[in-house]
């Protein structure tokens, strides 16, 4: 079970692409390598100074783009952080579109999933019996403020959006893309377990879906050229978002995320 085992004042992290590491971004103070009872985290996790607040910086995939989606050793990520005593994350994740309205290019604050994936460590809890609720799997109050930010910074914006994770590496058949968009509206191969670690650890978990193009069942030939773009230009909006909402997180959360495990044991 993982517990703060750190006092720190780093209560914020971002789990993200490595889009994100851009020194005009934010200020790096000192980069950090903890060992978990899972091995090592994706890659160090850089301190940051960031309009005055110390956040987390977690590269998901590693440093060199290392680790494929069903490889992400997940456990050891929330671990790492919830020893540095994390009470936030913000996990950033670049999607494929399953509904028309949902636009390359458009954010999608996801406050549903579907965990499609096969063969993941989905819990810390391999001895005990504990039950969390996922019945939300996203914090509410976290939801609410980037949703706000963004309107004002003019982002094309989805409040809402069922996120359908697959195992991957490979990507849908038109067939499994068909049957998908019936119940979700992005689909992607990063988001589970993560969220459902955070919650485990009692962490307010935030997604954040950026999306970079229709999946197979549009037809639509993708165009690699098209989709760089879109990756960059969504990129710069995460950034922009990210520095406007991140200092208007209260200290005190008034969300239940934190106490998920009150009622969670057999
Ligand atoms: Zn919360």
């Amino acid at each position: 079970m993982p517990k703060n085992f750190s006092k720190s004042s780093i209560k914020i992290a971002v789990i993200g692409g490595s889009g994100l590491e851009d020194p005009k971004f934010f200020k790096k103070i000192k980069e950090v390598n903890i060992k978990t009872p899972f091995g090592y985290p994706s890659a160090p996790i850089i301190i940051a100074d960031f309009n005055g607040t110390h956040v987390a910086f977690l590269s998901r995939h590693g440093k060199k783009h290392q680790f494929p989606p069903h490889k992400v050793p997940q456990r050891a990520n929330i671990w790492a952080l919830k020893s540095l005593g994390v009470e936030r994350i913000i996990g950033i994740s670049a999607v494929g579109s399953l509904q028309k309205d949902f636009k390359p290019g458009d954010i999608v604050i996801s406050d549903q999933f579907v965990d499609f994936t096969k063969k993941r460590d989905y819990t810390f809890y391999e001895e005990e019996t504990i039950h969390v609720s996922l019945a939300d799997p996203f914090c509410p109050e976290l939801r609410t403020l980037f949703y706000r930010e963004a309107k004002k910074l003019k982002i094309s914006v989805h409040q809402n959006g069922t996120y359908w994770c697959i195992e991957g590496p490979r990507f849908s058949t038109r067939a499994e893309s068909k049957l998908f968009r019936n119940f979700a509206d992005v689909i992607g191969m990063t988001l589970c377990p993560e969220a459902a670690l955070a919650r485990e650890s009692e962490i307010c978990y935030l997604n954040l879906s950026m999306v970079t193009d229709y999946d197979v069942w549009a037809k639509h030939p993708v165009n690699l050229s098209e989709l760089l773009k879109t990756m960059e230009e969504n990129a710069e909006k995460i950034k922009n978002l990210l520095l406007n909402a991140i200092p208007k997180i209260k200290e005190q959360a008034k969300c239940s995320c934190q106490e998920s495990l009150s009622n969670a044991k057999f």
